[in-house]
């Protein structure tokens, strides 16, 4: 740099003097009386000699910590307006049963940057001048990001379904692909694609959107390893865990930002090392969704890059770095054992240097040295809960910021080389406003959910594939002693069997409080061969509507049904449609689609393993769509019945046992 001394115009444009200067460069040095001199957007110098530099503008510290600014090496930055929309559910009901939701209905354009603008103020107020995004809308989350001020890595997400933004994954990357060329070689933004997820992409996804990073120079941001069922449904599906697969995919031809790696073996950890991938730990999230802690410290002492998010602000809840950095090195030493464990220096290096290299940038920020940007944070380290200082060691410093300092203790923000906020005042952003936009979404949001929470009906078209079967049936039933009629029936020829199926049948019945909702079936069939061997299950979901109508004596005209595939578990249907009550029947069927006077009927012929039930249960039930073809459909199923050596029985109801009776039985 020019010696100032020798001109008459100032050396710097900012002196930033008198301060604990903490550097996080490689030699992790610390100027106790130091200076920073700043021109443009760039660090000029640093140290104690840089305090005589002159300067069109000089800041006395007043011993305050001038240090880099943080890096949140993953969130979802417009997530912030659903902030505490739901919370304390496992991930699958939370993403899919709420979040995914409230994403189709609400998330646009000007969602995005309303949403971005406001984690632009909460992070500026904490102390973080860079993060690594992943949202729709990404140009949005990009505009707003630069226009607060800020630097980030903005990841456009590619999905394999339809999404807020797009209506395919085609789509999706084609968007991702317009974004990169928008926006590459901004001063602030450095655009990327983002394929979610290895189970919310495809092998093809992954390839492409690597290539597509790699064609652009530019990193690949995703979510792996976040929780232990992603783990062992790859090594179940994909006979592999989740890294060697997306490895296999070609993922790593790409600078890889991998958001979590919680569940990691030492080899795949390796493997990351050597993709040169970054990881970014996000604790609070880990914690909050009951995913588990990432094994930092092994990752570390293999040398791998691992820095430190927040992940977004919906299941977090908040943006705070520094609840982050001091979770991560608590979390480090409590689960090995070693309060030596991941020490103050090294969790402040995760969340600075490390982690600007986790994102891509170490090259320009995450350290106080000449050439890098001006993205530095002045804290107030004199604050109450602080107090008092030894002066012995100068690292003890690191250790002051890491266990005791408060997000709020930062005072003054810089992010290349433009003050953003100046003794806590915000210069970039009105706060008044975001708030005001953002309780307008909430109220929205909420009238949106207390509709939807309302109806099953509406809960079950929330996570979608959902199709309204017309579903009127003349339908009897009848207990039987013996099977041998039946069985003699069918072989002998009388009647046309189109048909048979033998399976094994398991229903959850999940009823409501509100018995006008219906009741919701959860439904597996196993399919047996002829050795009683399961070779395939299907699962399906059905709204069993109240009766509309239930006459013609013993024989029914049934309900109406809705139908959906059942994509997830049971236990995601239970913990997303909370019923009051829960059945559980499981029967052996055999069903037979049979012709008799011209007519098609399922004959089902079951055995109840659950509850127990003696005997068989004959069912015969025929699609109608008119009163005169119930009738004589009635008629004819009736004399079905008899044919069986069956009257019908009371057993009306779902599964024979006591559901409740259908309205007009
Ligand atoms: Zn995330």
């Amino acid at each position: 740099m020019a010696d100032a001394s020798a001109s008459s115009a100032p050396a710097c444009d900012v002196l930033l003097k008198n301060a604990i200067v903490l550097t996080m460069n490689a030699q992790f040095d610390v100027f106790t009386a130091g200076a920073v001199a700043v021109t443009g957007d760039s660090i000029v110098a640093v140290g104690p000699e840089a305090a005589a530099l002159p300067a069109r503008e000089v800041v006395d510290c007043g011993g305050r910590v001038v240090m880099p600014g943080l890096v949140n090496a993953h969130t979802h930055v417009p997530m912030a307006l659903l902030r505490g929309l739901a919370d304390d559910l496992r991930l699958d009901v939370w993403l899919m049963g709420y979040v995914m939701p409230v994403e189709r209905e609400f998330v646009s354009p000007d969602f995005v940057r309303l949403g971005t603008s406001l984690s632009c103020a909460e992070m500026i107020r904490s102390g973080i001048t860079c993060f690594a995004d992943m949202y729709y809308f990404e140009e949005a989350v990009a505009e707003a990001t630069a226009a607060a001020g800020l630097r980030a890595l903005c990841g456009q997400t590619v999905l394999k379904f339809p999404s807020p933004d797009a209506h395919s994954y085609e789509d999706s990357l084609a968007r991702a692909r317009e974004f990169i060329t928008a926006w590459k070689g901004h001063p602030l933004i450095v655009p990327a694609p983002a394929p979610h997820a290895p189970y919310t992409c495809t092998g093809e996804i992954l390839r492409a959107c690597a290539q597509l990073a790699a064609e652009f120079d530019v990193p690949l941001h995703t979510h792996l390893s976040e929780t232990l069922t992603e783990v062992e449904d790859w090594r179940r599906d994909h006979g592999m865990p989740v890294i060697p697969w997306v490895k296999k995919q070609g993922l790593f031809d790409a600078h890889v930002l991998a958001a979590h790696c919680v569940h990691v073996d030492e080899g795949e950890m390796r493997t990351l090392r050597n993709a040169r991938a970054g990881v970014a730990h996000n604790p609070s999230s880990n914690l909050k969704l009951g995913s588990g802690v990432a094994p930092v410290t092994k990752m570390l002492s293999l040398g791998l890059t691992v820095g430190i998010g927040t992940d977004g602000p919906a299941s977090n809840n908040d943006l705070d770095m520094f609840e982050e950095i001091r979770l991560a090195a608590l979390l480090a030493k409590g689960t090995t054992g070693d309060p030596t464990a991941l020490p103050a220096t090294q969790a402040l290096l995760m969340a600075t240097r490390l982690g600007a290299q986790a994102v891509g940038m170490g090259a320009i920020t995450g350290s106080l040295e000449p050439g890098k940007r001006a993205d530095l944070i002045l804290v107030d380290v004199d604050a109450l809960h602080n107090t008092p200082q030894f002066t012995r060691d100068p690292d003890a410093v690191c250790a002051r910021l890491v266990y005791a300092t408060k997000s709020t203790d930062v005072t003054d923000v810089m992010c290349n080389g433009r003050w953003l906020m100046r003794g806590r005042a915000l210069q970039t952003l009105d706060t008044v406003a975001l708030a005001d936009g953002a309780r307008e979404y909430a109220r929205r949001i909420d009238a949106f959910l207390i509709a939807r929470e309302e109806s099953v009906l509406q809960k079950l078209v929330a996570i979608g594939g959902l199709r309204e079967e017309e579903s009127f049936e003349v339908q009897v039933k009848a207990p039987l002693a013996s099977d041998e009629t039946v069985r003699q029936v069918i072989e002998s020829g009388e009647i046309t069997v189109i048909k048979a199926v033998h399976y094994h049948q398991y229903d959850t019945y999940f009823s409501f409080a509100d018995p006008s909702q219906g009741r919701l079936r959860y439904r597996e069939d196993e399919f047996l061969d002829e050795k009683g061997t399961a070779t395939r299950v299907r699962a399906r979901l059905t709204l069993i509507g109240p009766s509309r109508e239930a006459e013609l004596g013993t024989v029914m005209l049934f309900r109406s049904r809705y139908l959906a595939p059942a994509t997830h578990s049971r236990r995601f249907y239970r913990e997303y449609f909370r019923p009051v009550e829960e059945r559980d029947v499981e029967k052996d069927r055999r069903r037979w689609l049979v012709a008799y006077r011209g007519v098609e009927f399922y004959v089902h012929l079951d055995r109840l393993m659950q509850p127990a039930r003696p005997g068989f249960f004959l069912e015969i039930k025929s699609r109608t769509w008119s009163r005169r073809d119930a009738q004589d459909k009635a008629a004819v199923i009736l004399e079905l019945l008899a044919k069986f050596g069956a009257t019908p029985g009371e057993a009306f109801g779902d599964g024979y046992v006591d559901l409740g009776a259908p309205a007009a039985s």
